[in-house]
């Protein structure tokens, strides 16, 4: 995530479902100095907050929980304070249909989840509200939070939802915006029923 400039210090975390249990990044651990042995693992079958490993888990595992358990298709959640992203949430903006791209996140939109304490349950009932038929939301005055299949899927729609962010934000400033109309989007989503990232394991 540093390394794609979508994030620094240790902002952000990641989570994966992997036999019934979620793996996810410890909290606070600056990304540079984080080992494998530290990530932690929760229940993904139980609602139960207790974890294993030598670290406590990212404070936001209530959202990374309740994303992973709402769709069998995400295998993997990826949250950051990507540049972008944050300047529309602090504006507390939906994205729309600026670009066919936009598809990508299962609609003609990308909403903005209502503004809760980092780390809260309330955070995480505002973002899964705001991820009803998509797969990633801004998260007002914070951020964003993406899902996808698996990891590379989901670092991938980070940086494609960083991207829209940032042409989304840089169009507004040129003044005059033309809209995709729903029955375009409805098209693209068609065609990315047969499109996207290839990982490894699908070739
Ligand atoms: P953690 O270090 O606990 O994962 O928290 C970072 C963050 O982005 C909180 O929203
Ligand atoms: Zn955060």
């Amino acid at each position: 995530m540093n390394d794609s400039g979508l994030n620094q210090g240790t902002s952000g975390n990641i989570s994966a479902a992997y036999n019934g249990k979620m793996l996810i990044t410890p909290s606070g651990v600056a990304y540079e100095e984080m080992e494998p042995e530290q990530i932690a693992s929760m229940s993904l079958v139980h609602d139960i907050d207790h974890y294993e490993g030598p670290c406590k888990p990212s404070s936001e595992w209530h959202f990374h929980r309740a994303i992973l358990k709402s769709n069998p298709a995400f295998g993997a959640v990826v949250h950051t304070h990507s540049n972008y992203a944050t300047v529309l949430s602090i504006g507390r903006q939906a994205i729309p249909a600026c670009h066919y791209m936009i598809a990508a996140f299962g609609g003609n939109s990308v909403r903005c989840a209502d503004y809760a304490t980092f780390g809260t349950t309330e955070l995480s009932d505002n973002i899964l509200e705001a991820f009803q038929d998509r797969s990633a939301c801004l998260m007002a005055n914070h951020g964003m939070v993406v899902a996808g299949a698996n990891l590379d899927k989901a670092m991938w729609a980070a940086v494609e939802l960083e991207a829209l962010s940032r042409q989304y934000y840089q169009a507004r400033m040129l003044g005059n915006m033309v809209i995709l109309p729903n029955a375009e989007i409805d098209i693209v989503l068609e065609k990315f029923k047969s499109y996207g990232l290839q990982t490894k394991d699908e070739q």
